[in-house]
């Protein structure tokens, strides 16, 4: 079968009422014919119908065994962290998505957890890491804004050989393009607020463990701490996943012909896109992923900041936000936005320069969005650089 066809077949017709559509279970608890005895749902914090239908649907997606839905995709790195305990040492890959440092550095370290970063891009540098105290090996690729690369066979290699768990966060490439568990990973994450949704109307997040022991411990934590996603929001989830295949290949599509565009302009220095022959990590990327993403990020010859803000602001199907991974275009400016609190000299050196423009490419028609780009890049040249005379 093919994905989008196995993907629809995965999400159950309701067995009670044949309701085609996921049923809502809207409920705090669960009747019970006689203490202890229920239908395998007693409480809707330990465990609720309309959750359990995405977590099932989760962990498929992903080929691992259990998945479980929690309240962002933060909430869902926490849970995995809790697998950890004090004096025990995460390896993470370097420019790790901004509020999974704050979480280890301003929230864990304190409980005795500390993190060693490293440019995973190379894998040896994981290896060269590793010391007794490693537990966890923490992974996003692509990462953000840059979309850097890892190698996650050979890193799923290394962990396996020294017995370290190997957890990988897939929010940017989607269960479509990637599939970490394949490659030797543990445990996936995903920010579900992201492409898994994509209609960028909620926050979630999703755990997905490749063995029954892994996950009945996120289980127990799962319920332990309590960050659940609530029933509407799984259920939103879900209808988002029933496109999930359909999206995901048009976002690539898009994507690819816009950082082409990107790569024609003058104006533009570098331009980060996996699907580029050019990316530095095109032949890794290729080899672990069936689509590139919908992500794009592009810095200016000048490095001029005051250029790279008119451009998005003038931007019109392009809106200026944060986040990723919706039906409809995004763009930002991560110096000013989504990377502010990271210091100038080390945001330079992961490529975060003050001109950096990250896309988070949508549905819309490429030709649309090529030309908005376009006359935004010329907007801003007349407006910024001719004011100033500058060129
Ligand atoms: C957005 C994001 C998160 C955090 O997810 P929330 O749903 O916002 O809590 C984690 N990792 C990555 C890569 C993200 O892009």
């Amino acid at each position: 079968m093919k994905e989008q066809t196995q993907l629809l077949n995965y999400i159950p017709v309701d067995e009670l009422t044949g309701s085609i559509a996921v049923p809502i279970y809207q409920t705090s608890t669960f009747v019970q014919e006689a203490p202890g005895v229920h239908k395998g749902f007693d409480y809707a914090r330990s465990n609720n119908p309309t959750r359990k239908v995405l977590e099932d649907l989760a962990a498929k997606l992903e080929n691992g065994k259990n998945g479980f839905a929690f309240s962002s995709g933060l909430a869902a790195i926490d849970a995995v962290v809790k697998l950890l305990s004090a004096g025990d040492e995460i390896i993470a890959v370097d420019d790790i998505y901004g509020g999974a440092f704050r979480l280890f550095t301003q929230v864990y370290e304190k409980f005795g957890i500390s993190v060693t970063y490293v440019d995973a891009t190379d894998s040896q540098n994981v290896a060269d890491a590793i010391s007794a105290k490693t537990k966890l090996i923490w992974i996003e690729s692509p990462t953000n804004p840059t979309l850097k690369i890892s190698d996650l066979r050979a890193i799923g290699t290394i962990a396996k050989a020294n017995e370290i768990l190997f957890c990988v966060d897939n929010t940017f490439a989607s269960p479509i393009a990637q599939k970490p568990i394949d490659f030797g990973a543990d445990i996936v994450v995903h920010s579900a607020t992201k492409y898994i949704s994509g209609h960028s109307d909620l926050i979630a997040g999703l755990v997905i463990t490749a063995n029954d022991d892994l996950g009945a411990k996120i289980k127990f934590i799962q319920n332990a701490s309590g960050a659940i996603l609530g029933p509407f929001d799984s259920w939103l989830v879900i209808r988002g996943i029933e496109t999930l295949s359909l999206r995901i290949k048009q976002h690539a599509e898009n994507a690819q012909k816009i950082a082409e565009y990107l790569q024609s302009e003058d104006l533009i220095a570098n331009v980060y896109y996996p699907g580029l022959p050019t990316h530095h990590n095109h032949g890794i990327a290729k080899s672990q992923q069936k689509y590139f993403g919908g992500v794009i990020a592009f810095d200016l010859k000048t490095d001029d900041k005051e250029l790279a803000s008119a451009i998005v602001s003038n931007t019109k199907l392009f809106k200026l936000a944060e986040s990723l991974g919706g039906v409809k275009s995004l763009c930002c400016l991560p110096c000013e936005m989504t990377h502010k609190s990271i210091p100038r000299e080390k945001r330079y050196a992961s490529g975060v320069v003050d001109s950096l423009i990250r896309l988070s490419v949508g549905l819309e028609d490429a030709e649309d969005l090529i030309d908005d780009l376009r006359q935004a890049l010329i907007v801003a040249k007349e407006n910024v650089l001719i004011a100033t005379d500058s060129i």
